[in-house]
């Protein structure tokens, strides 16, 4: 090989994307993809390690040197292939996964320049794989004959459905609302992952012959032990984490204060954002939105594509501190969204109609750091004032999913309502109950509940095979 052409002098392939001006008054995707050619070009930049990091850094541990190596001799369906093995939602996880704290973030290439756009490469694998409509599934076991109930259709009920499904059993998916995804078609913001894709996506694992009932809340509508008595041997439980938390300040009540949880369900789920739909949605010209990780930057993302004039991210902390994923940030600055940092919401204002017209907030200063290395927000004295706005979107966590975990005494639960289940195998206090996804750990990643979902469908074979639980 030339010098000129050595991996490490082939610069990272810029993925094309709509411009900032365009994009913030549509929901059209923002990242467009990679063409073959740049897919090529950037899997060239592949080192082919000896000992591949990036590999490690997976929690579904997909084959990212050999799929990449396919891509470089242009085999995209040998690749994609691959990929398919171990992760039944490649056109998602290569949108949404936080590559840079992952398989990205693991890449020698990232010691000391830019690593290999490994997510981007997923993604060109995925949609090449739509597009061209031949898609081949994993071969299916011969039917065990065991039932199996998964209870929550994001990506770790998903993930379990379709790793059960494979190994022959009869899988049935339960869901409480009229869609299957979880956050991937209620809270990610249509911009970021086109539900088309995500219904592509669930449509194959239904096409392993998965079952699918929406419309159905498991601990409403039937008991854990009443899927036990209809003839389930096993139980998955993913119901996620998606009870709002407000900041419990003055004036929370105000029209016009939503939780960040409400305000994106409203506009992706139930199509407000869609002239053709009359669901009410909170509307603001002047919107603050609280917060700083993923949730939020969709939220104000989400409020300038509906027509807001000013959109304002207000955090405690700097920029350095920001939870969200740096292309996110990247993409809220270049779409207009103002970060008011340093400071706190002291109390929200209103008219006498009782329409939020106002948030008062205090300046913060951080501290040293403590033993942890956190450097604390501390109030600034009498550095009070006031932000106008119409519109205040509350994106600072959620907690546990309430509804089936409460209702189930048998399921051992950790003081702040989420379920302790095994790490290794996801296996619960109650016999022939498993749980995997935000619902064990709180708000996590899509790959993290994928990863619990593929642990827990072993352990759920290796029980229904005669083993112990
Ligand atoms: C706005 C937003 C943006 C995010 N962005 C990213 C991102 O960019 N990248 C990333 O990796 N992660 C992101 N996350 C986090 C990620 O989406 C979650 O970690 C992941 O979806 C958790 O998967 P899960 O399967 O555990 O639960 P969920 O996706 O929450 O799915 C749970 C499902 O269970 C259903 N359910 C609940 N109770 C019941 C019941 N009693 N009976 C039947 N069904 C029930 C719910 O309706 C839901 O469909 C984001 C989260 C949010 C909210």
């Amino acid at each position: 090989m030339k010098k000129e052409d050595s991996p490490r002098k082939v610069p990272r392939q810029k993925m094309p994307e709509q411009a900032p001006e365009k994009r913030r008054k549509n929901f059209e995707e923002v990242t467009l993809g990679f063409s073959p050619e740049m897919a090529v070009m950037e899997a060239s930049r592949c080192l082919e390690c000896k000992k591949p990091l990036c590999v490690e850094g997976c929690p579904v541990g997909v084959p990212i040197p050999e799929f990449i190596n396919l891509i470089k001799n242009k085999d995209f369906s040998g690749a994609v292939r691959r990929i398919r093995a171990k992760n039944a939602l490649p056109a998602i996880c290569g949108r949404v996964c936080p590559q840079e704290n992952q398989c990205e973030g693991k890449c020698i290439l990232g010691k000391k320049g830019e690593s290999v756009s490994i997510g981007g490469l997923e993604r060109f694998l995925a949609d090449f794989e739509r597009q061209s409509g031949n898609i081949e599934l994993p071969k299916k076991d011969k039917s065990t004959g065991s039932r199996i109930a998964v209870v929550g259709s994001g990506p770790a009920g998903l993930t379990v459905a379709g790793d059960l499904s494979v190994k022959g059993h009869d899988v049935t998916m339960f869901e409480a609302f009229h869609k299957t995804g979880g956050v991937l078609v209620y809270g990610i913001p249509e911009f970021r992952l086109p539900k088309s894709i995500v219904e592509a996506e669930v449509g194959l694992i239904e096409d392993l012959g998965v079952k699918i009932e929406c419309n159905t809340v498991i601990g409403l509508t039937s008991s854990i032990d009443e899927l036990f008595e209809e003839g389930f041997d096993a139980v998955f439980v993913a119901v996620g984490a998606g009870l709002p938390k407000f900041m419990e300040i003055p004036g929370e009540n105000l029209v016009g204060v939503c939780s960040a949880n409400e305000y994106l369900t409203r506009t992706n789920l139930m199509k407000a954002y869609d002239p053709n739909y009359d669901t009410p949605a909170p509307s603001g010209k002047n919107v603050v939105v609280l917060g700083a990780g993923n949730v939020a930057m969709d939220a104000a993302r989400t409020a300038m594509r509906l027509g807001a004039e000013s959109v304002k991210i207000v955090y405690r902390r700097s920029m350095a501190e920001m939870p969200a994923r740096k292309e996110e940030i990247h993409h809220a600055e270049q779409e207009g969204i103002e970060f008011v940092l340093l400071t706190a919401p002291s109390k929200f204002v209103g008219n006498k109609d009782g329409f939020l017209s106002g948030m008062e907030c205090i300046k913060m200063e951080l501290s040293e750091p403590d033993e942890s290395g956190r450097r604390k927000p501390v109030p600034v004295k009498n550095s009070e004032y006031i932000i106008e706005c119409d519109l205040a979107v509350i994106a600072v966590g959620s907690g546990a999913n309430p509804i089936l975990a409460k209702k189930e005494p048998g399921i051992a639960l950790s003081k702040y309502g989420y379920i302790i289940a095994d790490q290794a195998t996801g296996k619960t206090s109650k016999k022939a109950v498993w749980a995997g996804g935000d619902i064990v750990t709180g708000q996590a990643t899509v790959i993290e509940a994928m990863g619990a979902g593929r642990r827990a469908a072993d352990s759920i074979d290796e029980y229904l095979s005669g083993g112990d639980f």
